[in-house]
């Protein structure tokens, strides 16, 4: 199934999606909720982020492609690091070029939406606390990041992460191409089979350390082929399975 959530008509509310059509949801989606007709044409309401998480865990360097194209080594444990809640975008939204960067750059990656509480949790029964997937962009000013040493500033600006369009509930994380073009041109194109880290180890790992809570975000790190972004730049990223996630890149004063 697939879960989002919307601005129709000045009410925003959590809702399913019947091919084209949105469908209220009463309640709390991790618990108990009432869906309601699919009546709601998805092309006149505004999608928001799928989900309000307390935090956005993310990890660095793990497809070996991505690694290698920054000369770095393959880590031998999960590099994770974390963007604040108040970067988060939804589909359409605007990404904002920031005045201190020289060197705004994409980064396509799948998501994974924690669907309940949990801490010391074994990779075998990771999938119980998977709620869905959806398709992220892990904006990152490479300048900053690469002048601090520490990631906070590089990935954490406003708009630096676009999420959506929706969560889809029904997807296998194995073996899915994920493909990120601006302007039409294709910049990354990849398999999740890739990854460093498959997912289930990734929950064993960040519940290790932090207890994760429903609608938490994990962003599973990008394959090779990121890039400087530029004004006016339209990104769209594909997850076979999932869906499209199209964005804008504007400047400051735009
Ligand atoms: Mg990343």
């Amino acid at each position: 199934m697939k879960f989002l959530r919307y601005e129709y008509q000045n009410f925003v509310n959590w809702g399913w999606l019947l091919e084209d059509n949105i469908g209220k949801i009463e309640g709390n989606i991790f618990g108990e909720y009432r869906r309601f007709e699919a009546n709601i044409p998805l092309s006149e309401a505004r999608l928001l982020p799928p989900v309000k998480p307390s935090k956005i865990i993310c990890l660095g360097r793990n497809y070996a492609s991505h690694v290698a194209e920054h000369q770095v080594d393959v880590p031998e444990i999960p590099l994770i690091f974390l963007k604040p809640p108040s970067s988060l975008i939804g589909h359409g939204g605007k990404i904002v070029l920031p005045p201190q960067s020289k060197q705004v750059e994409h980064e396509a990656e799948l998501a994974v939406i924690i669907g309940k509480t949990g801490r010391w949790i074994d990779p075998e029964k990771a999938e119980e606390f998977i709620f869905g997937y959806t398709i992220a962009n892990d904006v990152t000013a490479r300048d900053l990041q690469r002048f601090d040493g520490q990631w906070t500033r590089g990935k954490g600006f406003d708009t630096f992460c676009p999420v959506g369009p929706y969560i889809e509930t029904d997807f296998d994380s194995s073996d899915a191409l994920i493909t990120c073009k601006i302007n039409q041109q294709i910049r990354q194109m990849s398999s999740t089979r890739d990854m460093v880290f498959p997912v289930e180890k990734l929950i064993a790992f960040i519940s290790s350390i932090m207890t994760i809570e429903p609608g938490d975000l994990i962003l599973t790190g990008t394959p090779a082929g990121v890039g400087q972004l530029k004004t006016d730049d339209q990104i769209e990223i594909e997850i076979e399975g999932i869906g499209r996630l199209e964005n804008i890149v504007v400047s400051k004063d735009g």
